[in-house]
């Protein structure tokens, strides 16, 4: 067993840090405040090769294994959950999906574009009846002689507003649960794709967009389906394989951001005379936070090795989305009670970072989701 990164790897992770450290995060807390996303970064990760980072290259994707990936969200990471968000939809959940589901010509159109950001691409699933349940979804697809036609509701769909391009899942027939989903590449300027943002202000990612989109008689021709008609729930699950590593890899960064302000920090306050880092009570948070994120860390790169050897994952990458958010969540509460009443305030990015985390417990699969599809792979399905 090596455990060491390639000079390739540790290449990419060097570009991501230096992306990370000196574009992202000096200006997280002003996005997160104004409620914006830094539109900006998005050619900027273009040009790094991140927006179609595992794509071939001959449609215009940077061709790197799914390690130095999982490298690339974890540092985004560490600087701002709403930018790793953006990129686990845009490239995990989109340029993936088309990548594995696409026919050439829909390669051919989408991924180049997605690959420099010249197009934002959104996911379509979760509606107001179905969440956790994906397949109860209620959005109808009428199949014509000339096209297909939308009809229905999306919520909380990131990048929704910002979007040119949206996978959207649609039944032909909700009786027929998961077998009655087709996908369909929609162009977000299609007549009878109406979005708005999501009502009310989100607990953490606050620089993300968040849509509600709303399609009515939505008309997209034949050449705009994904996959093959019925395939809608595979093609889901398979994008969301891939999404759901980048919330792993982001969580881990995460967890380290918050570690590394921990130590930084207890460092250098001082109480009772001494640094609150001589505490012992203070040690023991610290090596433990230390120790579960090392964990996640190497949870998060054994499922993306397998993935770069062609294995199945599904299970490995649940265990590491449920360990990683779960693990990243204790951490940056333990993060914000070490900064005393400095972590209560945003002057200190860790009381962004508890905020957001709560995100990563629940898309892409809650963790009871994660539980469930875990236990599956033990015990099988009842
Ligand atoms: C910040 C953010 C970004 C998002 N981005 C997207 C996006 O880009 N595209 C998209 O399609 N969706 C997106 N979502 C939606 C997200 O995927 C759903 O919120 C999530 O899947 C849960 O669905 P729900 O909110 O309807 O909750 P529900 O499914 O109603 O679940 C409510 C609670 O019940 C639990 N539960 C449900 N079923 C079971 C069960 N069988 N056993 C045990 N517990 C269960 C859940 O775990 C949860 O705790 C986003 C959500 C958030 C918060």
């Amino acid at each position: 067993m090596d455990f060491r990164l390639t000079p390739e790897q540790e290449a990419v992770r060097q570009r991501a840090r230096d992306f990370a450290r000196h574009e992202v995060a000096p200006i997280a807390r002003e996005a997160d405040e104004k409620g914006e996303f830094p539109l900006h970064l998005v050619r900027r990760m273009g040009e790094l090769g991140f927006l179609c980072g595992p794509v071939a290259p001959e449609y215009g994707g940077a061709g790197m294994d799914y390690v130095s990936f999982a490298l690339v969200y974890e540092e985004l990471g560490w600087a701002d959950a709403s930018v790793r968000g953006f990129l686990a939809v845009h490239a995990g959940l989109v340029s993936l999906c088309i990548r594995d589901w696409g026919t050439e010509e829909q390669k051919r159109k989408y991924l180049p574009r997605l690959a420099t950001g010249e197009m934002i691409g959104c996911y379509c699933l979760t509606e107001p009846n179905a969440g956790s349940d994906a397949a109860s979804l209620e959005t109808r697809v009428r199949e014509e002689e000339d096209a297909y036609v939308l009809n229905g509701e999306k919520i909380w769909i990131t990048n929704g507003n910002i979007a040119d391009l949206a996978i959207v899942f649609a039944t032909h027939d909700p009786s027929r649960r998961h077998r009655g989903i087709s996908a369909f590449l929609v162009e977000t300027s299609t007549p009878g794709f109406r979005r708005e943002k999501m009502p009310g202000k989100e607990l953490g990612h606050r620089a993300s967009d968040h849509a509600r989109i709303v399609l009515e008689e939505c008309r997209v021709p034949k050449d705009a389906l994904l996959g093959q008609p019925g395939e809608g729930f595979k093609v889901a699950m398979s994008a969301l394989d891939h999404g759901r590593l980048g919330v792993a890899a982001g969580a881990v960064g995460l967890a380290q951001a918050c570690l590394d302000a921990c130590v930084d920090f207890t460092t250098t306050r001082r109480q009772f005379g001494r640094r609150i880092a001589d505490f012992q009570m203070i040690q023991a948070t610290l090596a433990d936070m230390a120790a579960a994120v090392e964990a996640a860390r190497w949870l998060v790169y054994r499922a993306a090795w397998m993935k770069d050897q062609g294995l199945p994952t599904t299970k490995e990458t649940s265990i590491a989305k449920l360990f990683a958010t779960e693990i990243a969540a204790k951490v940056a509460s333990e993060a914000v009670l070490l900064h005393g009443g400095r972590g209560y305030s945003n002057e200190y990015p860790v009381e962004r970072h508890y905020r957001d985390i709560k995100g990563l417990q629940i898309y892409e699969g809650t963790s009871h989701i994660q539980r469930i599809i875990i236990a599956r792979h033990l015990v099988g399905k009842g």
